[in-house]
């Protein structure tokens, strides 16, 4: 923490944070699956191989292609 926050200052929103969180545990989970042979992934785009990875962009917890950077959908 930041001691004052809600004044102006450069404090992140407490939304970051989860989205942040919510990106690292679907990383986990989706090494977890697949490890376990379970592929019930979203997929990337078409005529992609490789799974999509997740990410923030914009702030926002999303699917993302690791080739193109282009976010396919939100977690969740
Ligand atoms: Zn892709």
């Amino acid at each position: 923490m930041r001691g004052q926050a809600g004044d102006g200052a450069l404090s992140l929103p407490v939304t970051s944070d989860l989205e942040q969180a919510v990106v690292e545990l679907a990383d986990t989970l989706q090494e977890k699956e697949f490890d376990e042979g379970d592929t019930t992934w979203p997929d990337c785009t078409a005529g992609h191989t490789h799974p999509p990875t997740a990410a923030v962009v914009d702030g926002v917890a999303c699917w993302q292609c690791p080739r193109s950077q282009a976010a396919l959908s939100r977690i969740g």
